[in-house]
């Protein structure tokens, strides 16, 4: 026998995701559920885009983080409304969480909406937030085995960003194999690579993010 015991919790979890993503698409809100182990990224993709995309886009972002509110400042200051969600130590953030924190938001114009989850490649992985899409971050010091290591997560994500492209001259990191294992997962993924640092690979990013929209 097998024994599921998160079954229920998920069933619960995928309902309130669904009204979530019915909620936003009724505003015609595109949400983006962004993904990543720790340090990959995410809060710094996350403040360049929105300093080339705010003056276009109405943007509003949920920050999930265990502990601190550290990230939602960064947000804040870029002159973007964020609202902090702590898990207390919890591994992911959930649907229910998201539907607290956009009771919190005015988003009555909102245009976009960035959900930063729990830098996670296991868990996260599970937990529909309503989201429309799923982008998950890979950054180049992580090492090229983890969509081999941590696939379900990556089978799930619209969109793979490989991040610190600017570090690849630097490690033995494998950038056309890990594309090949990508495309095996799932081959429906679109890739981006992309550095802070340079601006590598931004303006491919936010160009598409701008044709996303609801
Ligand atoms: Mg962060
Ligand atoms: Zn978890």
């Amino acid at each position: 026998m097998k024994l599921t015991i998160d079954s229920p919790i998920l069933k619960a979890n995928s309902d309130s995701a669904i009204e979530t993503r019915k909620l936003l698409s009724e505003k015609k809100i595109f949400a983006l559920n962004l993904l990543s182990s720790p340090g990959a990224g995410k809060t710094t993709i996350l403040e360049r885009t929105l300093i080339i995309l705010r003056d276009k886009i109405k943007i509003a972002v949920i920050e999930g983080d265990l502990q601190t509110s550290r990230d939602a400042e960064r947000i804040e200051k870029i002159g973007i409304p964020a609202i902090q969600i702590n898990t207390d130590g919890g591994c992911h953030l959930n649907a229910s969480m998201i539907q607290c924190a956009l009771k919190k938001l005015d988003i009555s114009e909102l245009e976009v909406l960035f959900i930063e989850n729990v830098g996670n490649l296991v868990c996260p992985a599970a937990y529909d937030l309503g989201e429309h899409k799923k982008v998950t971050v890979l950054s180049i010091p992580e090492g090229d085995d983890k969509p081999v290591k941590y696939p379900t997560i990556f089978i799930r994500s619209q969109v793979v960003i490989i991040n610190k492209i600017d570090l690849l001259p630097f490690t033995d990191f494998n950038l056309k194999q890990v594309k090949e294992d990508l495309y095996r997962l799932n081959p429906n993924l679109t890739i981006f690579e992309l550095s802070c640092k340079t601006g590598e690979g931004l303006n491919q990013w936010t160009d598409w993010l701008c044709l996303q929209r609801l």
